[in-house]
C-alpha cells in the first residue's frame, strides 16, 4: 500500500503532539518543570550561526562608536533613494557593492533579477517603493556567471516552479536570438544574455502602470527637476567586483512599444492647466485624486480617475 508523504507527515505530527494533548491544564506547571527549557540563544550550538550574532554586535559597536545616534536615526525614518532589483546570488549584496549604508536601498532579489508582471512579490515591492517610499531611482542589476541565466539556455526540464521561472529568461533569448546565436563563444553569449535580460526587465518596469503614473506625475510637477523614477540597467561582475552601467537608449526601445504598452499619456500639453494638475495629485499613490470644483465640464468624469480622458491612451 502506498502512503503519501503528506500522510506520513501528518502521522508523525500526530505522534509528536500526542503527549502534549494528554497534559491537562491543571498539571501544566509540573509538565513544564520536567521539560528542558531552550534558551533563546544559539551560543555553542552552531559555530557558524554564533558568528552571525557576534558580527552583528560588532557592527552595532562600530556604528555607535562613530555616531552614538546612528540607530536613533535609522529607527525613525525609512526613506531609501534606490529600489534595487537584483539576483539572489550570494555574491551580489546590493548595499555592499554600492558602498551604501543601511536605510539607503530598498532591496528585492530573486533568481536572475526578474520583473514579471504576474509576480506579486516584485509588483508589490515596486508599488510600495514608487508610491509610498517615492524612490527616485530603480536599479535592475544582473551579474555575469548567473546560474539562473545559465540554466535558462539548457534544453532540459528543471521542473516547476523553477522551470516556470526560467521560461521568462528563455523568452528573452527568443526575442534576441539572432544577436545571441551570432556569438560563437558560449561564455560571451552568456554575458550578452545577462545584459539583454537586464534591459528587458527594465522595459518590463516601464510597462507597469505604477511606473507610468509616477513618471507622468513627476514630469508635470514643478516639484521634480527630473522625471521619476529613473530606471538604470547595470551588470555586476563577481570576478572583478565592478558594477557596470549598461549604455541603453530606453527611448529607442520604448518608442517602439508606445502603441502597445502606454497606459498613461498626456495628449495635449495645452489641456493640462492648473486644475488638471490638482486633479492628478495623488494619482501615483493609487488614490482617487481630489476633483477641483472648476474642472472642465466637457471632460468625461470617471469617479475614480477624474482626468482619465487626458491620461488614457486613445
Ligand atoms: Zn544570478
Amino acid at each position: 500500500m502506498r502512503i503519501s508523504l503528506l500522510a506520513l507527515t501528518s502521522l508523525s505530527l500526530a505522534a509528536a503532539f500526542t503527549p502534549r494533548l494528554s497534559v491537562s491544564r491543571t498539571n501544566t506547571a509540573s509538565f513544564a518543570t520536567r521539560m528542558p527549557v531552550e534558551k533563546p540563544s544559539y551560543k555553542g550550538i552552531d559555530k557558524s550561526i554564533d558568528e552571525v550574532f557576534e558580527n552583528n554586535q560588532a557592527w552595532i559597536d562600530r556604528k555607535e562608536a562613530k555616531d552614538p545616534n546612528y540607530f536613533g536615526a535609522l529607527g525613525s525614518v525609512h526613506k531609501p533613494k534606490y529600489l534595487w532589483i537584483g539576483c539572489s546570488d550570494a555574491r551580489v549584496p546590493a548595499n555592499e557593492i554600492m558602498g551604501l549604508d543601511a536605510g539607503d536601498v530598498f532591496v528585492l532579489r530573486n533568481v536572475a533579477n526578474m520583473v514579471t508582471g504576474t509576480d506579486f512579490n516584485v509588483m508589490s515591492a515596486l508599488q510600495y517603493a514608487v508610491t509610498a517610499l517615492e524612490v527616485p531611482h530603480i536599479i535592475v542589476c544582473g551579474h555575469y556567471d548567473c546560474g539562473g541565466v545559465r540554466a535558462s539556455i539548457e534544453n532540459r526540464d528543471h521542473t516547476p516552479p523553477l522551470e516556470n521561472w526560467l521560461r521568462s529568461i528563455r523568452d528573452v533569448y527568443r526575442l534576441h536570438s539572432s544577436e545571441l546565436n551570432a556569438i560563437k563563444d558560449p561564455e560571451q553569449r552568456h554575458r550578452r544574455l545577462v545584459e539583454l535580460n537586464v534591459i528587458e526587465q527594465c522595459i518590463n518596469l516601464f510597462k507597469t502602470g505604477v511606473v507610468q503614473r509616477k513618471r507622468v506625475e513627476t514630469f508635470r510637477s514643478d516639484e521634480f527637476s527630473i522625471t521619476q523614477p529613473r530606471i538604470h540597467a547595470v551588470v555586476f561582475d563577481p570576478a572583478t567586483g565592478k558594477l557596470n552601467p549598461l549604455k541603453v537608449d530606453f527611448r529607442h526601445y520604448i518608442d517602439e512599444l508606445h502603441d502597445i504598452y502606454d497606459l498613461y499619456a498626456v495628449e495635449d500639453e495645452t489641456k493640462v492647466d492648473e486644475a488638471n494638475r490638482e486633479a492628478i495629485k495623488g494619482l501615483s499613490k493609487g488614490e482617487a485624486p481630489h476633483l477641483p470644483s472648476d474642472i472642465d465640464a466637457d471632460v468625461e468624469v470617471d469617479k475614480r480617475w477624474p482626468k482619465w480622458k487626458f491620461w488614457k491612451k486613445t
